[in-house]
Formats: C-alpha cells, sequence, structure tokens
C-alpha cells in the first residue's frame, strides 16, 4: 500500500494516474447510464464506492475501462513495447476471460481481429466511441521517454485495433500526453492551453468552454472528453474532480476513468481520499500500482 513518502515525483504521479483510473470507473459504474436528476434524487451527491449500478457490481470493482488498461500494459510489459499485434493479442484474451461489460465497438473490432487477423480495424467514422481513450493510460506511462510523435503512433496502434476515426485519435493522444505533461511536471494551465484548447480548436465537436455544462455524458467520445475537461478544469481537487465528472451522470465509469487518471497525475497519491483507496478492490489495487511502477521503468 503505497503512499507518496519516499516516492519520487514521476513514480508517485503514474501510480496515482492508474489508481485514479480504478476509482474513477468503480464510483462512476453505480450511476452509469443515469441522468444527473436520478442520481440526485437517489443519493443527493454520489461520492461512495458503493457498488451497484446495472452491472450489479460489488462495492469496489471495476469495469472494462480498468479491465482493459491492465490486459493491454501487461502486453505492453511482456513484449517491452507497445504494437499493434501485442494490443489486439491482449484485447482477444480479455475478451475470451468473460468481462463484466463490453461496448459494443470494442466487440466488434475484437471480432474482426478474431476473423480476419489484422491488427486494424478498417477506418469507420462511427468509431468515435471513448473504447480508446478509456485504456491509453500503459502507453502514456511506456512512452513517458519518448518524442511527442512516437507518443502519438503508439496511442493509434492500440486504438485502431478497435476504434479507426479521427476523433478517437485525436481525444485519445490528447489524454495520453496530458498525463505524459503532468508526469514530467506540467501544471493545469498548461494542460489546458497546450493540450484542451489545442484539441478544441482542430475539432470543434470537443469546445468544452461557452457551451452548456455537458450532463449525461454518452459514449461518443466529444460528449465524454466535454465532461471531463469542464469537471476536471472547474475543479481544484481529485475528489472534488472525480464527484462533479461522475454525477454528471450517463456514460459516468469512463468519464470517471479518465477524469481519474488526469487527476491523478496531476495531484498526486497524497490527493486520493483514503476512503476510495480502501474501498477499491484489493487485487485490482495491486495491479495499478505495480504495473504503473513497471511501466514508467520500461
Ligand atoms: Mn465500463
Ligand atoms: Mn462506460
Amino acid at each position: 500500500m503505497l503512499r507518496a513518502g519516499g516516492l519520487t515525483g514521476r513514480l508517485e504521479r503514474a501510480i496515482a494516474a492508474y489508481l485514479g483510473l480504478a476509482i474513477g470507473d468503480a464510483l462512476g459504474a453505480t450511476v452509469e447510464f443515469m441522468t444527473p436528476r436520478e442520481i440526485a434524487a437517489k443519493y443527493n451527491v454520489h461520492d461512495t464506492i458503493r457498488g451497484g449500478g446495472w452491472l450489479r457490481l460489488k462495492p469496489g470493482q471495476v469495469t472494462d475501462d480498468t479491465t482493459m488498461a491492465l490486459a493491454l500494459g501487461q502486453s505492453i510489459l511482456e513484449l517491452g513495447q507497445v504494437t499493434a499485434e501485442g494490443a489486439a493479442r491482449a484485447f482477444d484474451a480479455w475478451m475470451r476471460s468473460k468481462p463484466v461489460d463490453i461496448g459494443n465497438t470494442v466487440r466488434r473490432g475484437i471480432l474482426h481481429y478474431r476473423e480476419t487477423g489484422q491488427v486494424e480495424t478498417p477506418e469507420n467514422e462511427h468509431d468515435a466511441g471513448n473504447g480508446a481513450a478509456m485504456r491509453v493510460l500503459p502507453v502514456a506511462l511506456a512512452t513517458l521517454e519518448q518524442p511527442e510523435e512516437h507518443v502519438r503512433l503508439a496511442c493509434r496502434a492500440q486504438a485502431h485495433v478497435t476504434h479507426n476515426c479521427p476523433l478517437s485519435d485525436a481525444a485519445t493522444e490528447c489524454v495520453a500526453l496530458m498525463v505524459r505533461d503532468a508526469l514530467l511536471g506540467a501544471d493545469k494551465i498548461r494542460l489546458l492551453h497546450e493540450r484542451a484548447h489545442p484539441l478544441a480548436r482542430r475539432h470543434a465537436e470537443f469546445t468544452f468552454r461557452s457551451v452548456r455544462q455537458q450532463g449525461n455524458p454518452s459514449g461518443y467520445v466529444p460528449d465524454t472528453i466535454r465532461a471531463v475537461f469542464q469537471g476536471f478544469f472547474d475543479t481544484d481537487s481529485f475528489e472534488d474532480c472525480l464527484t462533479d465528472v461522475v454525477n454528471r451522470g450517463g456514460d459516468a465509469d469512463t468519464t470517471g476513468a479518465i477524469a481519474g487518471m488526469l487527476a491523478g497525475a496531476v495531484y498526486g497519491l497524497d490527493a486520493i481520499p483514503e476512503r476510495w483507496l480502501e474501498a477499491l478492490n484489493p487485487e485490482i489495487r495491486h495491479a495499478c500500482e505495480t504495473q504503473a511502477a513497471a511501466l514508467i521503468t520500461l
């Protein structure tokens, strides 16, 4: 059970990002597909890792967002690098393990790989779901010291197994580069001006300022990212960020997972509430901690 004392900043933030992913997933899954109004009526403010939800999870249990990231991270560690083949094999094995949930685009992409052996699904603008962005964290950690273009290529290699679409690519690369920048010392102001605003300038779908607060975000990746960015940039702590984002409902396990990676990377291990760390499934917690440490020393 790691706390910040004695860890280097980079290692500590990598572990916090991985735990943030799992905590956001576990917290958000309870209210996935609920509206903000339904959440408020049932919980007032939902800020307890309590399981349940449409998947009837145990308290502290995570979903595909975390388990796909762990499967991808394991394959990166075994191969010593990010490859499309490694990602495709890892996702295939992950689907055989009977995961608690799986997105339609992910399922279609893995079946395409099984049938054809192709590790890149054909380009399709309907693939603009959030499934490639939600699992990108191990790529960001494994490519920490590499040039930005290598990071982008590695992001797309894992993404294109299931999602081959410019909006998904743009979001996936942006999330990975924001985590990387934070681990290398960037603050939120830099993430805002050097990553989030440029993403919205390139693709207006991601505009998250001067637009209505994104409630009930869907799995369409611009919806997801708008909710994550509004929650992340308009709060000042790990706890407030995740609470804001998951109480918007919709695809709350995935907005929670992505917001959790970013908030963990920026605020560090000591900012994660003890009650959330203790509520997380212990095996998942251990896997996140050990994988984060191994990936950044790759
Ligand atoms: Mn999920
Ligand atoms: Mn989800």
